[in-house]
């Protein structure tokens, strides 16, 4: 049983099918890992094991009761845990942040349902950088989260609860959010598989906005098929998101299984990201997973992304910017914290506004605000929107000449807790290969790819054309065929 922990989607759905576990039997493996292990990573910050028990109980039912029916989704009765960016309807939602400490979500995001629906069991809710800003997990309200391949170093941001919990085996997967690289990073870090879909492909409903025009959600698992089956599940559209795209279902999986399917693929290598600003032990391990592309048929082209370097000052306008008017909802009076003493309206918003909010988040709106005030609006937000038109058009360009883009996926493997914290652009930069992607609406992904410095992971990144998915998670799963890199789990959490 206690095997089921390293076990992939495809072998949990066909384990229950077969009847040799039961959604329940799996919810308390995971829950007791969980009780067990969780005190010391502070991955998970909801837990009530009665509603995911029934949850579980109603799975099983479903199968019971559907045996062999085609209805029946092969990701019924497999346990997931959701980022707390998601509303639960019962479960407290909480985005990282004091501001929504005691808020108890009325309704499911559009994702929570979508899973639901498809008969997951959801564990609980995961840590996670105060409404999203951040790359390490630092800036949650509920203390850090540690990477469980090293405790003293972070798992990444801000999706770094999920990418915890995978890792340890206390989830088989989880949800993200990627607005600047959110996903792909902390999957980078903590040796796992995630995926950003194109922006509009996953609907943002009851998702709490951070910056809206990026703001994606994902799945993150062990493995590209994993991600490919949840993707299956969350994906299409929902009239409640005014960007959600009306495309036509998509079975992600479609391409996994087809022989040799990399001949003649081309891979664009941008210059821009194998220049300097990257670690060697990541340059070493990025090479190498090229070298076995190569092997498998693949060709390599270098292409240019010459805007690339303006991606991370353009994002830190336009998502400051947009975050600046997503959080003027928190004021105290409609939901969330209110300050206990004030003296007048006024105060009333300051006070649960400058007690309710950490650090990062008060720059972030202060940086926002600034950009968009009269006489500073078109040098700053103006511009940077023009920038991201040009990086959108220098993807479109280097799509001429390949198929996908590969490159690190972060600058270097996991750092100490406290590395970067006190320099703000230290941070940013962690992001400097994954923010163009959500700047331009492309799909991105990272998967484990070697180990680094101090053993820790690297992850390679995978940048597709808008809406090819299907296309980059088949070449991801290719190459994990021949590899077991996201196989591996960290020592001495048995
Ligand atoms: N690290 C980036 C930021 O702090 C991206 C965060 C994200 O993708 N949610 O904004």
């Amino acid at each position: 049983m206690s095997e089921l922990i390293n076990s992939s989607l495809r072998e949990l759905s066909a384990a229950l099918a077969a009847k040799k576990v039961s959604a329940v039997e799996l919810a308390a493996l995971f829950l007791d890992r969980i009780e067990r292990l969780n005190p010391g990573l502070n991955a998970f910050i909801a837990l009530d094991r009665d509603k995911t028990l029934a949850q579980a109980q109603a799975a099983d039912e479903t199968r019971r009761v559907g045996a062999g029916a085609p209805a029946i989704s092969p990701l019924c009765g497999i346990p997931l845990a959701h980022k707390d960016i998601f509303c639960t309807r019962g479960w407290r939602t909480s985005c990282g942040s004091k501001m929504l400490e005691n808020f108890v979500a009325p309704y499911d995001a559009h994702v929570v349902e979508k899973l639901a629906g498809a008969g997951m069991v959801m564990l609980g809710k995961l840590n996670m950088d105060e409404f999203a800003m951040g790359s390490s997990n630092e800036s949650s309200y509920f203390g850090p989260v540690k990477n469980p391949w090293d405790i003293s170093c972070v798992p990444g941001g801000s999706s770094g609860g999920s990418a915890a919990a995978i890792a340890a085996r206390l989830t088989p997967a989880a949800t993200g959010t990627d607005t600047g690289g959110s996903i792909r990073q902390p999957a980078a870090l903590c040796g796992l598989t995630g995926l950003k879909p194109t922006y509009g492909a996953v609907s943002r409903y009851g998702m709490i906005a951070f910056a809206s025009s990026l703001d994606q959600a994902g799945p993150m698992a062990k493995s590209a098929e994993d991600c490919a089956l949840l993707l299956n599940a969350m994906a299409g559209f929902d009239a409640r998101d005014s960007t959600s795209l009306e495309r036509p279902a998509e079975d992600y999986t479609r391409d996994l299984d087809q022989p040799a399917a990399l001949q003649g693929l081309r891979i664009g290598l941008p210059r821009e990201f194998f220049g300097a600003g990257m670690d060697e032990d990541v340059r070493a391990a990025v090479e190498a997973a090229l070298a076995e592309y190569r092997k498998l048929g693949a060709t390599t082209v270098e292409v240019q992304l010459p805007n690339s370097g303006l991606s991370v000052p353009a994002y830190y306008v336009i998502a400051p910017a947009e975050a600046s008017s997503n959080l003027s909802r928190f004021d105290g009076v409609r939901y969330g914290y209110r300050a206990p003493d004030y003296a007048d309206l006024a105060e009333m918003y300051s006070r649960s506004r400058a007690q309710g909010f950490g650090a990062e988040v008060k720059r972030r709106i202060l940086i926002g605000t600034y950009v968009l005030s009269h006489g500073y609006y078109d040098a700053y937000y103006l511009q940077a929107q023009k920038i991201r038109r040009l990086i959108a058009a220098d993807f479109k360009a280097a799509f001429q000449q390949c198929d996908v883009i590969m490159g690190p996926t972060s600058p270097s493997v996991a750092f100490a807790f406290g590395a970067k914290s006190a320099d703000p652009v230290q941070m940013y930069l962690s992001d400097i290969y994954t923010i163009s992607t959500n700047l331009a609406g492309l799909p991105g992904m990272s998967l484990p790819c070697g180990f680094g410095r101090n053993n820790m992971p690297v992850g390679l990144q995978i940048i597709g054309n808008l809406f090819d998915e299907a296309r980059m998670l088949n070449v991801a799963h290719k190459y994990q065929q021949v590899t077991d890199w996201h196989t591996r789990m960290p020592e001495g959490l048995k």
